[in-house]
């Protein structure tokens, strides 16, 4: 298997672009991360933990043979991941902005947020009539959920973690992207559990996908977050990144980001990811382009081009476990 997707990656690299959602510009970074299919040398998912010595390796104080490595962070659960994705993807199934089935994804999501803790809040928005990739829709309101931790203040610094809940009209949106918001209630899961380096907040978006051509008919939960921050709650955003298409199996997982910034997230992103291979790439097609336009330091996690992309093929079938979680874990180690 390691073979095969060795062989996979030019063509992949070909094919992606990061982002195959409508407007994807093209690629035009090379990566700049560890060589793709690749993970690192006894670390055969590339989700080891870094700097863990192996054991009876001479000059570490790693545990003793026949006792495993001692993991430096707690672990996202795949199996809950997954779970999250079926329930969106089979349970709820397509659902448009609009939709009444959009509506119930938010509701369990708020759900799942409060369970763990959270303080959520819903916030409504207008998005327009239009085309939802070949499916004539008509105007309504679509909403964002906002979870944050006891105590949140958003003029202090915090990180954002975000994904979009909605499809278009006629996907299931397992990939996308139910596999984004698996990840991020995972996130917030483990941040609950054991803390964070500064408090996180975390967005389901609606409203993502596309209903007509160009940058204004696109990311409308993004944009209607963004221009309710005030400045200081803008400079205040440490960093912001969108999960979106995340469990499409790949030698690697795409950091990307609009190509306007500093690249700091991107950067700190490749960086957390330790022996997970990374891409890095231009992209503009997720909610992070709203925070990068505003001048809040953004990217996103995934995009690796799959055939049910948009479409009816969008099913659990698509979302891999092994790449739900290096993406887990890269944000994990980001936000830890
Ligand atoms: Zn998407």
């Amino acid at each position: 298997m390691r073979a095969l997707l060795a062989t996979a990656v030019p063509l992949l690299l070909l094919l992606s672009g990061c982002g195959g959602d409508a407007d994807a510009p093209k690629a035009d970074r090379m990566p700049t991360s560890p060589t793709p299919g690749q993970p690192s040398a006894g670390d055969p998912d590339g989700v080891a933990p870094r700097d863990t010595p192996r054991p009876g390796e001479p000059g570490t104080t790693g545990p003793s043979p026949g006792q495993p490595p001692k993991p430096e962070l707690p672990a996202a659960d795949v199996d809950a991941m997954r779970a999250a994705v079926r329930h969106l993807a089979v349970r709820v199934g397509p659902r448009h902005a609009t939709s009444p089935a959009f509506r119930e994804a938010a509701s369990w999501f708020g759900a799942e947020m409060r369970r763990l803790g959270y303080t959520v809040t819903e916030e409504t928005f207008r998005v327009p009539a239009g085309d939802s990739w070949g499916v004539p829709v008509t105007a309504g309101r679509s909403l964002n959920v906002i979870a944050d931790p006891p105590g949140f203040d958003p003029s202090q610094p915090h990180l954002v973690v975000g994904a979009h809940l909605d499809t278009v009209a006629v996907s299931p949106g397992a990939e996308d992207n139910a596999s984004g918001v698996a990840v991020v209630r995972e996130l917030a899961r483990l941040a609950a559990d054991h803390g964070t380096r500064l408090p996180v907040r975390f967005v389901a978006f609606g409203a993502e996908e596309p209903r007509g051509p160009g940058d204004d008919l696109h990311h409308f939960g993004s944009q209607h977050r963004v221009g309710r921050m005030a400045p200081a709650e803008r400079a205040a955003v440490r960093g912001m990144i969108s999960l979106d298409r995340v469990g499409v199996r790949a030698p690697y997982v795409p950091v990307c980001d609009g190509g306007t910034g500093d690249g700091r997230v991107v950067r700190a992103l490749v960086d957390a990811a330790g022996g997970i291979p990374t891409n890095t790439c231009e992209d503009r097609a997720s909610d992070h382009w709203s925070y990068e336009k505003a001048d809040v330091p953004a990217a996103r996690l995934g995009s690796i081009p799959y055939a049910g992309y948009h479409a009816e093929g969008d099913r659990p079938e698509v979302v891999d476990d092994l790449q739900l979680r290096r993406v887990a874990t890269v944000a994990w180690r980001w936000i830890r």
